[in-house]
């Protein structure tokens, strides 16, 4: 049997990192077992679904890299990897339901009261058994023993939920339903329409859910539950990947740094963890740094040039090579691309902007000299390069009998306005001679006022 699968979100509000995860085991299984990958967009519900809400689900699953297989042929799709496929909208699919609930009232398994089209539900227990959760076993609640039955057809006649799930399964040959485990209590009415449709219904796996650090449930509304976060704050992908896929599975010797070949190479239901997984803001950071570290430097300068932007600086103002060298100073520095803006503003701004506690610190009467014999130096320096640069301002904390130090500290609030950043020879190479110089002067000026 070929592994078809799929990812069927509702376009409700943002993508959670719980739903990212969903799509995200439902793609590495099929991508492991050779089978397909379906999306379906379950937007039947028009109050509460919007167009800004599909967007930023198909592009979260974009930047994650997780790409549909098939879909129905569409002009302007925008799936990642797809050409003019797909995904599938239950909006456009409303025939098919329709012929569903025909096939339903004509053999007597639903029926219509008060406007509404009922599914004739049986009152037994039902038993299954889910790939990660193990034997299932749902009475029925008390309150609807008495009448079992549920609404597939609302009166306004729009389909529910529980109907169009079934039906594209279904329809879509889905034989693994890999979803989470808020979805477990469903499942009985589920596989009773299955049964009543006279299939099989498909192998159920239900994820445990997303903790916080404190053990309550994570819910929209808590930090760091949207994957736009972490596209906003400039995360590596391949790093938020990684991560998504330990939160609740883990490989048979507890390896922590996957590629996405190794992920696709072992993932499986089997490691899916039966209990809840908690997220963990402070390892997420740990490993996007390691990613950050490792990372080819052309990748290096894509994101960075990403959260420049998004951080409303204009890096394409600047000549690419300026842009390059400039991030290249920054590479092993970083937990995530967040701390950029921050660290390696003062390269794209034209005024430095200066932190005042290290203003108030060193630019003062006492560094003025110091900054004036620099500039000087650099001025008259023939080489421009950080070995040179770093000869130079020793040579003239020598002619002036001054520690290094002395001179180091004034003349990197000069040029970036902080105590902190990268290195400060390379910096000054990177910002180049006219750059330097009239920040020296500038600074004089400030210490002067
Ligand atoms: N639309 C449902 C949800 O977003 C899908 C449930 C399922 O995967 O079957 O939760």
């Amino acid at each position: 049997m070929s592994v078809r699968v799929r990812f069927a979100p509702s376009p409700t509000g943002f993508l959670h990192i719980g739903g990212a995860r969903t799509a995200l085991f439902n793609w590495l299984y099929a991508r492991h077992h050779g089978g397909k990958f379906i999306l379906r967009i379950e937007d039947t519900d028009a109050a509460r679904n919007s167009e800004e809400s599909v967007r930023v689900i198909l592009e979260g699953l974009r930047w994650l890299g997780v790409g549909w297989d098939e879909g129905p042929l569409t002009p302007d799709a925008t799936g990642p990897c797809q050409g003019d496929r797909g995904p599938y909208f239950q909006s456009q699919r409303r025939a098919l339901y329709e012929r569903r609930v025909e096939a339903l009232l004509s053999h007597d398994l639903a029926y219509e009261k008060d406007g509404a089209i009922w599914f004739r539900m049986n009152p037994e227990a039902t038993t299954f058994h889910d790939l990660i959760v193990g034997e299932v076993h749902r009475e029925l609640p008390d309150r609807e023993k008495e009448n079992p039955d549920f609404v597939i057809v609302r009166s306004d006649g729009k389909p529910v939920f529980h109907l169009t799930n079934v039906v594209d399964d279904l329809e879509m040959g889905v034989t693994h339903v890999i979803r989470g485990e808020d979805h477990l209590s469903n499942t009985p009415r589920h596989i009773a329409l299955f049964e009543a449709f006279g299939v099989k219904p498909p192998h159920y796996a239900h994820i445990p859910l997303i903790l916080n650090p404190d053990g309550s449930k994570m819910s929209k509304r808590d930090q760091g539950a949207s994957l736009q976060t972490y596209i906003d704050e400039g995360y590596v992908p391949e790093a938020v990947v990684n991560y998504l896929c330990l939160l609740g599975w883990s490989p048979k010797d507890n390896q922590e740094i996957l590629s996405l070949e190794e992920l696709i190479d072992r993932f499986d239901l089997t490691g899916v963890q039966r209990h809840n997984a908690r997220f963990d803001l402070a390892k997420l950071q740990w490993m996007n740094g390691q990613y950050m570290a490792r990372m080819e430097p052309d990748r290096f300068y894509e994101l960075g040039v990403h959260t420049l932007a998004h951080a409303g600086f204009d890096p394409n103002a600047w000549p690419v090579e300026y842009v390059k060298a400039a991030l290249d100073t920054c590479r092993g520095k970083l937990k995530t691309f967040a701390e950029l803006p921050g660290y390696a503003g003062f390269y794209f701004r034209e005024e430095v902007v200066f932190d005042p506690e290290a203003e108030a610190e060193h630019l003062v009467p006492a560094s003025r000299e110091g900054l004036e014999r620099l500039r000087d130096a650099f001025a008259r320096l023939e080489h421009w390069d950080a070995g040179h640069l770093e000869a130079c301002l020793k040579n003239t904390a020598g002619e002036m009998g001054v520690k290094p130090r002395q001179l180091v500290h004034p003349l990197r609030v000069a040029l970036t306005g902080s105590k902190i950043g990268p290195s400060l020879y390379h910096l000054i190479e990177v910002l180049g001679r006219e750059t330097t110089l009239a920040r020296i002067g500038s600074a004089l000026e400030r210490i002067g006022a």
